[in-house]
């Protein structure tokens, strides 16, 4: 395998995820592509790169389980040996409820897998990228949502406010190692063309949303993928604690 720098993405088999892989990696990135249970689906992105001349692996992992973000980063270390970036991508939507009908099983897996499988992945980050750990630097990116400042009213509020968690963790992480040569940014997708939308239930949200966004359409995973690339990117080296709209104005 080559020497690139290493990035892990988490749930990086499918839409926004696998785009940011196939960018990251013809941008010299090696990368681990973790997937929670869509082994053909992280297959095809590795064989992608694979096609393009790049380096990847696939690694499953559920987020939400602690057991499986140590045996996740384990297989990192040990077919790389080395981190540089980590793109917290995976996230889960619910079916749309109000928040009456919302259960306390809903609201802990949404929490679990969106907001502690994130914070959980960039301690793992942390130690292996901090200088005060010893290691080189790195970058965190953290896939938030518009949905953190719009609230997502009568459809799924207990989603908003976990995107709201990760925009507050960015802040907070961005500053808290700052001297340790870690940036740490989060990206605010708006209405993204990607299946997430048909596991909540509404498979034709983005093409049904258009006219409420100002731009007229629905975003596309890649272009959500340049803006995570910009902020892994040394382009980006003075820009740590930001959260940048991807929204198409929204
Ligand atoms: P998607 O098309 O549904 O893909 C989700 C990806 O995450 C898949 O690779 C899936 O793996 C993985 N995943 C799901 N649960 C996981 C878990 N517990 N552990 C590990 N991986 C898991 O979603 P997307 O639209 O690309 O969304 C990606 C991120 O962008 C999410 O954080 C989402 O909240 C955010 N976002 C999306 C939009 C949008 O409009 N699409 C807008 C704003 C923010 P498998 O293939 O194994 O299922």
């Amino acid at each position: 395998m080559s020497a690139g720098p290493v990035l892990l993405v988490t749930g990086g088999s499918r839409g926004i995820g696998a785009a940011v892989c196939v960018a990251a990696a013809k941008a010299g990135w090696r990368v681990a592509v973790n997937y929670a249970t869509n082994r053909d689906a992280a297959d095809a992105v590795v064989g992608a790169i694979e096609a393009a001349g790049g380096s990847a692996i696939a690694v499953q992992g559920d987020v939400g389980s602690e057991a499986d973000i140590q045996a996740m980063f384990a297989a990192v270390d040990a077919a790389f040996g080395r981190l540089d970036g980590l793109v917290n991508n995976a996230g889960i939507v619910g079916p749309t409820a109000r928040i009456d009908e919302m259960s306390v099983e809903r609201l802990e897996r949404m929490f679990r897998i969106n907001v502690t499988g994130s914070i959980r992945c960039a301690a793992e980050a942390v130690r292996r990228m901090s200088t005060r750990y010893g290691g080189k630097g790195g970058a965190i990116v953290n896939i938030s949502s518009a949905a953190a400042v719009l609230g997502s009213p009568a459809q799924y509020v207990d989603y908003a406010a976990s995107k709201g968690a990760i925009d507050t963790f960015t802040i907070g992480l961005a500053r808290e190692v700052a001297t340790e040569g870690i940036r740490v940014n989060a990206i605010r997708p708006g209405v993204i063309d990607t299946e997430i939308h048909a596991s909540g239930g509404l498979p034709d949200r983005a093409r049904d949303l258009a006219p409420t966004i100002p731009v007229q359409r629905p975003g596309t995973a890649e272009e959500v993928a340049d803006a995570v690339l910009y902020l892994l990117s040394d382009k980006a080296t003075y820009v740590t604690g930001a959260i940048l709209n991807v929204s198409g104005g929204r």
